[in-house]
């Protein structure tokens, strides 16, 4: 049997082992997927377990992405320069079990837009990102190789914008106040917000829509509740709107593949199971 984990401390909150879990009953597989919290302390040795063959691979999530970046003996290259990794998968050669690391929120975040809002990026002029934390360095990232004209980043602490685009090193990335908002809006084609503003309920103070063009998309990360207050704001006024949810579900997608060696579908099915624990 193929066994996989995610680690995090603490780890009770995460979804992922519905996800597999729901995924490994539907193609029929004689697999595991198992939370475990795992203090950082303990992680380098937990990952031996990779090495020794006991687990195929698994999900790292906070307070551990950047230690595992740091762990793995192969990085992708394509996400090595998020300085974090999510996915961990073993890899036999000739020299025993290595580990590849990888991050999976890029290609998450924008699955779920191409399912969920097709042909969004044709066209696209002007990007907003809300907030410059862990998350907004892959989808920064993302949206920088999609977005044909400038992606702007707001953050409360604008140093941490700056050094986010400093980071990524691309020409059309831009930091800003939170305030510059309502400046930038009339251009944006897209917001993304992936600041923690919207968990429970809680919403942006002095921050409003009103001034984003008629087609502007706007889309939140946090998927607790599944509609933010953020995401309402945006239905009243008629905009298009994708929830976080899908790309919770898509940045799963590359590890079960490489795992269990099916590569699984994002289902209405699978959404109302993750839904219904919301
Ligand atoms: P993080 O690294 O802690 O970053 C938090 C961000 O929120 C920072 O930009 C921070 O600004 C901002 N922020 C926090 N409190 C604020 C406030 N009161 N006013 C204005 N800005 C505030 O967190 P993260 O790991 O990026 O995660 C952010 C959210 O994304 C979480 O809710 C997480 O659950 C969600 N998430 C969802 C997915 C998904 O698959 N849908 C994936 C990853 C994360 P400062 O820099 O000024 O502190």
């Amino acid at each position: 049997m193929k066994r996989a984990f995610v680690i995090g401390h603490p780890i009770g909150h995460s979804r992922s082992p519905l996800i597999h879990g729901h995924w490994l009953k539907t193609y029929g597989i004689d697999g595991s997927y198992t939370p475990f919290d795992v203090r950082p302390d303990e992680l380098r040795d937990f990952l031996g377990r990779i090495r020794s063959g006991e687990f195929v691979g698994g999900n790292v999530t906070v307070p551990h992405k950047e230690d595992a970046f740091r762990l793995v003996d192969h990085r992708d290259p394509e996400t090595s320069h998020l300085g974090a990794f999510n996915t961990l998968v073993g890899r036999t050669g000739a020299n025993g079990i290595t580990i590849a690391g990888s991050n999976t929120d890029l290609y998450g975040f924008l699955a779920n837009l191409d399912q969920r809002a097709p042909g969004w990026s044709e066209g696209a002029e002007n990007a907003i990102v809300l907030g410059a934390g862990g998350a907004a360095r892959a989808i920064v990232a993302a949206l920088a190789q999609r977005v044909s004209g400038n992606v702007h980043v707001l953050n409360r602490t604008v140093a941490r914008a700056e050094a986010l685009i400093a980071d990524l090193g691309t020409a059309n990335l831009a930091a800003h106040a939170l305030e510059d908002f309502a400046a930038l809006a009339p251009t944006a084609r897209l917001v993304v917000n992936t600041t923690t503003i919207g968990m429970h309920g809680t919403r942006f103070e002095g921050l409003t829509l009103d001034a984003l063009p008629k087609n502007a998309l706007v889309t939140d990360i946090v998927y607790v509740p599944m509609q933010t207050p953020l995401l309402a704001e945006a239905a009243t006024l008629g905009l298009r709107t994708v929830d976080g949810l899908g790309m919770l579900l898509h940045q799963a997608v590359p590890g079960f593949e490489a795992w269990f060696g099916n590569r699984p579908e994002v289902t209405p099915e699978l959404r109302a199971v993750i839904e219904a624990t919301l």
